[in-house]
């Protein structure tokens, strides 16, 4: 049973419970925005590229559509469970970037393949049995893309011949409809300079390269090229070889993207952070430390602890279950007891498995301080920024 709402559409943001998810609704809607505009032009001639931004991000449909009304040809999504999802709440065209194995999920893949158009990837020829015998049974066609290992070491069969085999493999199946290959290279897309992800996305794209032609060799056509997230989309666009471009973090931003040096050299769109844990100072000890309500249980630290936002000076450390600490630089103000901040996560997609619900926020504003409020001064900063949205995370959870 989900946990009651931290707040209620027209609250301020001042009254909005804690620890909980505040999304800057202005500045989410710029980011998808940004990404759009770009994918219409991207490309080596300009034609621009598909895109399928990567839903495991935020794991809710509303999100997923928001992305679609602004041209996303669909959504990808990691899990059974969050395709069930997200077909449950109006999405219609859902890639799971994943293998699928095991005989009861895969007879919920195929009937849900048979509700709305559904993808998934392969790596195995056993798993494209098992995958065919549920098609089959349940009247459905699945389209498939090979996996093919471009760099990330992981799931996917080895570039080349392999690929081709698996391929002629899909193709042959009845239930299963042969769509392209899979190529994405997740560890990339956190190398820091721009210069060892441009390098990164070469390998890959020699490898994906030497796969497409194995398989037109073998008499298929390999209609999507589809990988490429948040830190190299621009790279796997301007090969002209990836057609559909799965990006994820972008909606949101967090501390770890944020510490990519930009490409200058490219026109590729900038992101703002638009995806805050609210939290409140529960303890104080003047002149040492705060101590705030998001430990473990609100914030993901895998790639690093949050950062208080817009606080220049405020650094938080030593999370626990449910405590943050708060520690501030020589001549920077400790927030006081009470006083409500936001955080921006390290890691967005993990942080956002960690709770029930979205605030959707309007009207923050650009100003610096504009996501703090002091319960001695609560209009400061937050003048007009009010609640519009709650939404569930409709697909948290590990997942199934
Ligand atoms: C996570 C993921 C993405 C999106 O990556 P971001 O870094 O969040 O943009 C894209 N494709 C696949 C297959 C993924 O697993």
């Amino acid at each position: 049973m989900p946990t009651r709402p931290p707040a209620q559409p027209g609250d301020s943001l001042a009254v909005v419970d804690t620890p909980a998810l505040v999304i800057d609704l202005d500045a989410m809607e710029r980011n998808m925005d940004a990404m759009a505009r770009w994918a219409k032009t991207a490309g080596p001639n300009g034609a621009g590229v598909r895109l399928r931004p990567h839903a495991k991000t935020h794991k809710s449909p509303v999100v997923a559509r928001m992305q679609m009304a602004r041209g996303a040809v669909g959504v990808c999504c990691q899990k059974t469970a969050e395709a069930e999802i997200l077909a449950d709440g109006g999405v219609d065209d859902i890639l799971i970037t994943n293998q699928v194995v095991g005989a009861k999920k895969l007879e919920r893949l195929a009937a849900l393949a048979r509700r709305v158009r559904l993808g998934v990837c392969v790596d195995d020829t056993r798993n494209v049995g098992e995958l065919a015998t549920a098609a089959q049974s349940y009247g459905a066609t699945i389209d498939v893309l090979v996996e093919v290992d471009v760099g990330g070491a992981r799931c996917g069969v080895q570039p080349g011949a392999p690929a081709a085999r698996l391929a002629e493999a899909v193709a042959r199946a009845r239930g299963l409809s042969f769509k392209g290959i899979q190529a994405y290279y997740g560890g990339a897309q956190h190398f820091r300079t721009p210069d060892a992800r441009r390098l990164a996305i070469e390998k890959a794209t020699a490898a994906a390269e030497q796969s497409i032609k194995a398989i037109e060799t073998a008499g298929l056509a390999c209609d999507t090229v589809g990988g490429a997230g948040t830190g190299t989309f621009a790279n796997e666009a301007s090969t002209g070889i990836w057609n559909e471009l799965q990006p994820g973090s972008y909606v949101f931003m967090d501390v770890d993207y944020a510490k990519n040096e930009p490409d200058e050299s490219n026109a590729v769109p900038r992101f703002e952070h638009s995806f805050f844990v609210w939290t409140t100072v529960m303890s104080r000890r003047a002149g040492e430390w705060a101590v705030v309500d998001a430990g473990h249980k609100a914030a993901a630290v895998d790639s690093g602890p949050p950062q208080p936002f817009a606080r220049p000076g405020l650094r938080y450390d030593k999370p626990s279950d449910d405590h943050g600490m708060l520690f501030a630089e020589e001549g920077v103000r400790l927030p006081s007891l009470g006083e409500k901040l936001a955080l921006t996560p390290g890691h967005c997609d993990p942080t956002a498995n960690l709770h029930d619900w979205y605030v959707g926020v309007r009207g923050l504003g650009r100003q610096v301080g504009a996501l703090s409020m002091r319960p001695d001064h609560p209009q400061e900063g937050a003048e007009g920024a009010f609640v519009e949205a709650v939404w569930p995370v409709a697909a948290r959870g590990a997942g199934f």
